[in-house]
């Protein structure tokens, strides 16, 4: 030691080999929190890490204070332990059953890319998403885990409205694919048709059933008996296929609404 010393930091850093992001922690009974990286990224440089989300920290922190200072303060039983911050809020796995996808998600603190995607395709065995250097910020990861998914929908939904036009002699509008947070799709008095990308998140049946379910509201465009015998005439099981659509909507990952726009 030269006797030069670095200012302290309020909380203390930690390398977790079980991790695969970071988190913020405030453990029971102390006033120091701790941030827990994955090794990658601690052996990389964490003081560097730390320098460039500071802020992300910061805010991470004073949310788990507030959480601990508004808890009941009865002699009751103590509450469970809250979970720790994570952050981002990305999966470390993105799972597309409509085109059989898995992608792995990747964190690269080493990249210099801001907030980019480099998804290395075709090669079907390894789909990784890297997320670049301050994609580490959970909105910028977000905004551009949203440009990935939209480009990916893109290149599966414009292919599928093409073949299901032909096969039952609809026609569309224009097509565009959107993040909205309510529907599925949407389609104009004008027929154009709105799509909306986490149909990537469903077994491709179930975005048959939405792309085809537009398509027929080119030609009938209230849910009068009309349109669902329209519908069914193309998609004879098209009432079992609407019932498992509510079901999967139930069942989306926790990441698909906070990327979503509202
Ligand atoms: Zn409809």
């Amino acid at each position: 030691m030269d006797g030069e010393t670095k200012h302290p930091e309020p909380f203390d850093i930690l390398r977790n080999r079980r991790l695969t992001h970071p988190r913020v922690k405030l453990p029971a009974g102390s006033d120091r929190a701790v941030v827990e990286l994955p090794p990658p990224i601690y052996d990389a440089g964490a003081a560097r890490f730390v320098e460039f989300h500071r802020e992300a920290i910061q805010t991470s922190i004073s949310k788990l204070r507030r959480g601990r200072d508004t808890a009941p303060k009865s002699p009751a039983p103590a509450p469970p332990p809250k979970p720790a911050a994570a952050f981002p809020p990305l999966p470390p796995v993105i799972e597309l059953p409509a085109v059989k996808e898995t992608w792995k998600v990747i964190l690269d603190d080493e990249a210099a890319l801001r907030g980019s995607v480099r998804a290395l395709l075709p090669d079907q065995r390894a789909l990784t998403l890297t997320f670049a250097g301050p994609s580490w910020d959970p909105r910028v990861a977000l905004r551009t885990l949203r440009k990935f998914l939209q480009t990916r929908a893109q290149h599966y939904l414009l292919p599928l409205v093409d073949e299901l036009e032909q096969r039952c002699d609809l026609a569309a509008g224009t097509i565009t694919v959107r993040a909205q947070r309510t529907r599925w799709g949407s389609c104009s008095a004008k027929g154009n048709l709105s799509l909306n990308l986490t149909l990537l998140l469903l077994p491709h049946r179930l975005v048959e059933y939405v792309v085809l379910h537009e398509l027929c509201h080119t030609v009938e465009l209230n849910h009068a008996d009309a349109f669902w015998d329209l519908l069914q005439k193309h998609l004879p099981d098209a009432l079992d296929r609407r019932k498992e659509l509510r079901a999967a909507e139930q069942q989306l990952p926790s990441w698909v609404a906070s990327m979503l726009i509202a």
